[in-house]
């Protein structure tokens, strides 16, 4: 779907929210300037995993968790000091192999994402810069600044009375589904995710493999997270100089993706969608 069809069909399902709100007697938003930024991460977080929970996206068991949670496990060893909320990652089941994390520690790994990856590293890599995001902010700057993009959208939603953590919540999901960072703070993200990949164990490289697997996969097929052909190259180029610059950290990892450990995902893995 493309962000624009998210975003209107967001706003009608915003709109539709509110009453649910009202009816429900969901507790209200604190009064403004009692919310902390860090309570309104977590809220931000909340209303996206409603939102994913209401579409019936987010995968509550799958044979496919034997395979995520290991790394997710050790990521979160790794990456949970720098960061002051609990990481939890959740398959959800949507067309493009894609991985996005939201304000507040949730991080969510498309199903036909653990099947485009050639190994665990790759995967490994594409959750490590994820939660880098988380840890930067980035997604909180996205949304200050994706408020005033879209202000003539918001002013519309806004007549209709959705509260805003749902707005912003609606947002988040149309420009995460699209290209949105900034390079630089794709690159920061990639150094930081490759810091912690080290840390948990999980060779860093595995990020350089999946950019280079795109330089001749078909565009379609390429996750919309790393997508950014020209920038490619270039956040290659900042990851193998990082890996230089710290060869106590990194240099006891091979760069030869044969090296790589192999992952194996069973065939048409069953899924138990969250209700
Ligand atoms: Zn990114």
């Amino acid at each position: 779907m493309k962000p624009f069809d998210l975003l209107r069909k967001g706003i009608l399902c915003a709109a539709a929210a509110v009453l649910c709100f009202t009816w429900v007697g969901r507790a209200a938003a604190p009064p403004p300037g009692q919310a902390s930024k860090q309570d309104e991460e977590l809220q931000l977080g909340q209303e996206v995993f409603d939102e994913l929970k209401a579409r019936g996206e987010i995968v509550e068991s799958s044979p496919l968790y034997d395979q995520l949670r290991p790394i997710a496990d050790a990521i979160t060893r790794a990456a949970q000091p720098q960061y002051n909320h609990p990481f939890k990652f959740y398959l959800v089941h949507e067309n493009q192999p894609n991985a996005f994390a939201t304000p507040g520690g949730n991080v969510y790994v498309v199903d036909s994402l653990l099947y485009f990856v050639k190994n665990t590293e790759e995967l490994a890599g594409t959750l490590c810069h994820e939660v880098s995001h988380t840890i930067h902010r980035d997604t909180v700057a996205l949304m200050e600044k994706q408020q005033k993009i879209q202000a003539r959208e918001v002013g519309a939603a806004v007549l209709l009375g959705p509260t805003r953590a749902h707005l912003l919540a609606i947002l988040l999901l149309g420009k995460l589904h699209s290209l949105s960072y900034s390079r630089d703070a794709e690159s920061n993200a990639d150094v930081t995710g490759s810091d912690i990949c080290a840390k948990a164990g999980y060779n860093p490289w595995g990020l350089v493999w999946l950019f280079q697997d795109f330089q001749n996969a078909d565009i379609g097929q390429v996750p919309q997270l790393l997508s950014d052909h020209p920038g490619n190259q270039n956040r290659v180029r900042t990851l193998e100089k990082h890996f230089r610059a710290n060869p106590s950290v990194f240099g006891k990892f091979n760069s030869d993706a044969k090296a790589a450990q192999p992952i194996s995902v069973p065939k048409n893995a069953s899924e138990v969608f969250l209700r």
